[in-house]
């Protein structure tokens, strides 16, 4: 983390402590509890407050609106991503600067070890621009501020949520739970984000610990779908000696239009 570095009129360090104050009371009370007082959690799954609800975004934590897969789907098979936009109705396709999974898969495709953050910038670019062509969508970049500070994980299975919305939310990845997208991926995916987190461009490994946990939440449409996700997730958090942590909540009610 810079140091000082100001975000509209807080410093990067006091929006990360206003957080640990967050994330001390969720380890006390749990998730669930915690979202039970925040009034406008609701907000959080507002699509009309969403006016980037069908786009594709990165789960990285500074793109929070849309629908989340590591790089929009830089290391998936441009077929299935054409496939996988019909299917769950996105319209528009987004890449943003400093991209890690975006850096990963440049990596693995052009068979360099190093590679400058302009060449990686213009990998992402030109992944979302392909897919978008080959899908007939848009394309466009998502602006991103600051650095990574993500406390948690979302696994979003009800494809609506956006923590942004909600001031009293925990910054956090985005996993969504898309029409066509398996098991193992979103499992290679919550990983991802967790080395992310772990790693030099975040808060990393020294800094979680079995008192301060990251915490991989499960955005859930039903409780049922929390205890599944924990029994799914089990293996994963156990390598991590209690660094890790799953916890979930339902998400609240819809609001019936009369
Ligand atoms: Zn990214």
């Amino acid at each position: 983390m810079s140091e000082h570095e100001v975000l509209g009129t807080e410093t990067i360090e006091d929006k990360i402590l206003w957080e640990q104050n967050i994330m001390t009371k969720i380890n006390e009370i749990g998730f669930g509890n915690y979202v039970e007082a925040i009034p406008n959690l609701p907000d959080a799954f507002d699509q009309e407050k969403q006016k980037f609800f069908n786009w594709l975004c990165c789960v990285d934590g500074r793109t929070p609106c849309g629908k989340h897969l590591p790089g929009s789907g830089v290391s998936k098979n441009i077929e299935d991503m054409v496939n996988l936009i019909k299917e769950n109705g996105i319209k528009n396709i987004t890449w943003h600067k400093e991209c890690g999974a975006a850096g990963i898969e440049a990596k693995n495709n052009t068979g360099k070890e190093e590679l400058s953050e302009e060449e990686i910038n213009n990998f992402a670019q030109q992944s979302a621009e392909r897919i978008a062509e080959k899908a007939g969508i848009t394309c466009s970049e998502m602006k991103i501020e600051g650095e990574h500070n993500e406390r948690v994980c979302y696994l979003d299975k009800t494809n609506k949520f956006d923590h942004s919305l909600v001031k009293d939310l925990p910054n956090g990845f985005t996993v969504s739970e898309l029409k066509g997208i398996n098991k193992g991926e979103i499992l290679d995916s919550i990983k991802l984000c967790i080395s992310i987190a772990f790693g030099k461009h975040s808060f990393g490994d020294d800094f979680f610990s079995k008192e301060n946990p990251f915490i991989v939440v499960v955005v859930a449409n039903t409780n049922g779908e929390i205890e599944e996700s924990k029994r799914e997730l089990d293996e994963l958090v156990k390598t991590f000696n209690g660094k890790v942590v799953i916890d979930g909540f339902v998400k609240p009610f819809e609001k019936i239009d009369s």
